[in-house]
């Protein structure tokens, strides 16, 4: 394992002594759902408190939503084959490693992620690198899990060797918590095993201008002079970052490590996740205090992935009010304007 097991806290006994939590909230949660924290998040987290514990300490409300699906995107339904789940045409999720190192309470694939359930075998994947090399319109793999800096320098080289190998395939994704959870895992080792695999573009996952630390900084830093360009995403939770001063910050930090802001996603509709979600409503109000105000480069897509795989819908707010002949709408400061909504010459005229 490239992750040292004496760097993770998964036993519910010790994270209640170090937390100063009934023992039996964090073990009826733990009955049902994985645990696990990097001491590095803990110690972070304890010192920030609730918008980083909430992140990674089990919460009883996880078990009284029981109505929600468990599989809201359909994802099961959408794999071809085992570990790997084609929506788009041109695109694959090809999941690598069933581990974090850090489990977030609200992820999306809480259902198996981290679970007995989740196995990756070696015939999964080739499979899995059989269906991408046999269906020639995927041309963008996404690696993700689980977190696949999970697995060795040496296993993932090997992976990434392989995608690479399919001549269809133009450019990888790979999607990581890593520099967030464990700073300490990107190691110039890494980042060079990486940059023999371009295009490759690495999708990290940060929540909280408080996950910014210096090392966090330094690990995107070290990936980013190896020439790996990194985007982020992140999840808008309630009570964790559900403010636009927060975002603001949490986005001006990530560009001043080098990382573009990608996505910001409402929650999924998860069973055990329902506690975080926030109202669509106060999401795009959120957006109406950014867009405009931040540096456009600072501001990422607000997204919903929608239900039964329906794919992402962007959710932007709208400023156009009316569009018929004129354009009418609105800017960001709230005053209207016109632009005029036709061909100049009209149409027919042009050469
Ligand atoms: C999110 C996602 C993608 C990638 O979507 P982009 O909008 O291209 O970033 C691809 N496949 C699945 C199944 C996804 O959930
Ligand atoms: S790092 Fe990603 S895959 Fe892992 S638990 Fe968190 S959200 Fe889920």
């Amino acid at each position: 394992m490239a992750v040292s097991a004496s760097s993770l806290i998964t036993d519910p006994r010790e994270l209640s002594t170090l937390l100063d939590l009934p023992y039996e909230q964090l073990a009826a949660v733990h009955a049902q759902y994985p645990l696990r924290v990097s001491r590095y998040f803990l110690e972070l987290a304890k010192q920030y408190g609730a918008p980083l514990l909430k992140q990674v300490i089990p919460d009883l409300l996880e078990l009284q939503d029981t109505e929600t699906p468990a599989d809201p995107l359909d994802e099961e339904n959408l794999s071809p084959v085992p570990c790997l789940i084609h929506k788009y045409p041109d695109r694959a999720v090809l999941l690598v490693s069933s581990e974090c190192a850090s489990y977030c309470r609200f992820c999306t694939r809480k259902r198996k992620v981290g679970t007995k359930d989740m196995v990756i075998s070696p015939s999964h994947l080739d499979a899995a690198i059989d269906y991408i090399r046999a269906t020639p319109t995927i041309v963008d793999v996404l690696i993700s899990g689980g977190d696949p800096l999970m697995l060795t320098d040496a296993h993932l080289d090997q992976i990434l060797s392989r995608v690479r190998a399919i001549p269809t395939v133009r450019i990888i994704r790979m999607g990581t918590r890593m520099p967030c959870m464990l700073p300490a895992r990107i190691t110039e080792d890494l980042a060079a095993m990486l940059a023999q695999h371009h295009p490759l573009y690495l999708n990290l996952h940060f929540n909280h201008p408080a996950e910014l630390t210096p090392e966090a900084s330094t690990a995107c830093t070290l990936l980013a002079d190896a020439g790996i360009p990194l985007g982020s995403q992140t999840v808008l939770l309630r009570g964790v970052n559900d403010s636009a001063p927060v975002l603001k910050e949490l986005f001006y930090r990530l560009l001043t490590a080098r990382v573009k802001p990608y996505y910001l996603f409402q929650a999924d509709l998860t069973r055990g996740v329902s506690h975080f979600r926030t109202t669509i409503h106060s999401g795009q109000a959120i957006m109406r205090q950014l867009l405009g105000y931040v540096s456009g480069m600072a501001l990422p897509k607000y997204a919903l992935d929608t239900p039964e795989g329906g794919g992402k819908i962007p959710l932007c707010p709208n400023y156009v009010q009316e569009l018929g002949e004129q354009c009418l709408f609105q800017t960001y400061t709230g005053t209207h304007g016109v632009y005029p909504n036709t061909l100049w010459p009209e149409e027919g005229r042009t050469k």
